[in-house]
């Protein structure tokens, strides 16, 4: 707006200037005409003389003043112009340009990658919604700037882009190799992980970063963007925090996933998934009997994959439903040597929703023998509340067959204070997010704290996942936590089996009626 302000007002300036210019001109020529025509000598042709004279200088006088006027207007409107495109083209916020010229940027550069290889960082942040939740946005927009300042430190001559909310991007002009690209993109990661003061706090800052490399990876845009975001997608869906180059594996979004589930298929026939155990013990430390098991799968030449992972994957087919069936039929039969009073297991919101789900659950147990009292089931996610949801009637019948409900991951995000209401649970289990810096992040301190408090007034128990250190179990039993789960007392292990495993029957829910 200020440029069109100046145009104008500098416009009515020169006008104004013209018809003074144009009256003295005027006045000029009489003066002249009447000077030619006045006797020489007489006072007239002195006067118009001198009116002619004081004229041109004024006239002279007015030139230099427009050309020096309309000199400084240019380079005041080029600098308000400059301004303006910079505004358009940067990120207020971090200083980060902004997505399209950075893309645009970026198709130019890898227009001419054939000369000179480009690379390309795509990065997200993985704890901005619990800075912002935890917080107040204020500090998540401290984060999001200390982000860039870290990129910009350690690559400073490359350019920095805000793609959005809390994606960011890196683009590396004439770099060696993909290996020297990932070692960037593993320096940045290293820095980011150091903790930051944001308003008094020490955070820790956390991301996941895809890298791709063009002209290997991908000669246009779309496909470098696409690569670099696929090798991002596998890194948080195998726990975040990491570095992760793009391989030509994994390809194509949908030939990946499609990949994993054949995979998956294959090791479910070929017996290659096994079930490990992690105990829960209780707030002094002690064994009391509990377990959490846990899916794992080595795969003969992959080694071993999360299921943070391959989870999310077999979410997306009824692959899930065989999974879950197959871990419950393990954990029945490993009870015993276990020697556990319970286990839990872990039932994704997919599986929750097919209306045949807890026959089929119960029916597993039939099968097996096993009680339903030595069973408890964590669901992550936010179930419908209504009555007539099929998540909560599979929920409800699970529960009335004798089975305990806990709430996993409480607090990172997906779950609310609301659902402690609604449904009688059996234990909540702290997202491990809040104990990582419990000693450092007095916030967390106090929602540990303050969950523990309502555990206590309904009666059930509360976990801490993910503890790993004497501070943090120091400061949980301070906070009131009823039980502890963690690497400090015993990392998921495979149990020794007494005897053979048995197969699980094709169709267990044929076998009961419920
Ligand atoms: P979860 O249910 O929250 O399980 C806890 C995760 O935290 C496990 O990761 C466990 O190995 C890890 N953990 C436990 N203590 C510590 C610690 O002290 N430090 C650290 N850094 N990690 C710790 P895991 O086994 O990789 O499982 C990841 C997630 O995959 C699980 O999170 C669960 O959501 C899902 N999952 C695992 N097994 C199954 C399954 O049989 N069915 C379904 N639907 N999901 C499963
Ligand atoms: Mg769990
Ligand atoms: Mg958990």
């Amino acid at each position: 707006m200020l440029a069109e302000r100046d145009i104008t007002s500098s416009f009515l300036h020169y006008r104004r200037l013209l018809g003074v210019a144009g009256i003295g001109v005027v006045a000029a020529i009489g003066s002249a005409l009447v000077r030619d025509h006045a006797p020489a000598g007489s006072a007239l042709h002195a006067i118009s003389g001198g009116l002619l004279l004081t004229l041109l200088i004024g006239l002279l006088a007015i030139v230099g003043a427009t050309y020096f006027w309309f000199r400084s207007s240019l380079r005041h409107l080029t600098k308000t112009q400059q301004e303006r495109m910079r505004e358009v083209h940067t990120d207020a916020l971090t200083g980060a340009m902004a997505r399209a010229p950075f893309l645009n940027r970026m198709k130019m550069a890898i227009a001419e990658s054939s000369k000179c290889a480009v690379g390309y960082i795509h990065i997200d942040m993985d704890n901005l919604k619990v800075i912002n939740d935890n917080y107040g946005h204020k500090a998540g927009d401290v984060a999001l700037a200390h982000m860039v300042r870290v990129l910009r430190a350690i690559a400073p001559e490359a350019l920095i882009g805000r793609l959005g909310g809390d994606e960011f991007a890196v683009l590396v002009l004439d770099i060696d190799s993909k290996e020297a690209l990932e070692a960037l993109a593993q320096k940045m990661l290293a820095q980011l992980n150091e903790p930051v003061d944001i308003h008094g706090l020490y955070l820790q800052l956390s991301a996941t970063l895809g890298c791709a490399l063009a002209p290997i990876d991908g000669d246009c845009l779309e496909n470098l963007l696409a690569n670099a975001d696929l090798a991002l997608y596998v890194g948080k869906g195998s726990g975040r925090g990491k570095v992760v180059g793009f391989d030509k594996e994994m390809s194509a979004d949908e030939s990946y996933r499609r990949f994993i589930q054949r995979e998956l298929r294959g090791a479910l026939i070929l017996n290659q998934l096994d079930v490990h155990y992690q105990p829960i013990v209780d707030i002094h430390g002690r064994d009391v009997g509990y377990y959490e098991a846990l899916l794992r799968w080595q795969h003969p030449y992959r080694g071993f994959i999360s299921p943070a992972h391959f989870i999310p994957i077999a979410e997306r087919s009824t692959l899930i439903d065989s999974l879950g069936d197959w871990v419950l039929a393990r954990v029945c039969q490993d009870l015993a040597d276990l020697k556990a009073k319970s286990v839990s297991v872990n039932v994704s919101l997919v599986q929750l929703r097919r209306p045949e789900f807890s026959a089929r659950f119960l029916a597993i147990l039939a099968q097996f023998g096993t009680s339903t009292a030595s069973i408890v089931v964590e669901v992550t996610e936010t179930v419908r509340m209504t009555s007539d949801a099929v998540e909560m009637r599979n929920l409800d019948a699970l529960m009335a067959a004798g089975i305990r409900i806990s709430i996993d991951d409480f607090g990172s995000g997906a779950t609310s204070l609301d659902y402690l209401r609604r449904l009688r649970f059996d234990a909540i289990k702290i997202d491990r997010s809040y104990i990582t810096n419990i000693a450092r992040d007095p916030v967390g301190m106090a929602l540990v704290a303050a969950i523990s408090n309502i555990g206590r007034a309904l009666d059930i128990r509360v976990v801490a996942e993910g503890v790993e250190t004497e501070e943090q179990f120091r400061l949980l039993q301070a906070a009131g936590c009823t039980h502890i789960q963690g690497y400090l007392f015993g990392k998921p292990c495979p149990v020794v089996r007494s005897s053979k495993v048995h197969v699980l029957d094709e169709e267990p829910a044929l076998k009961v009626a419920i």
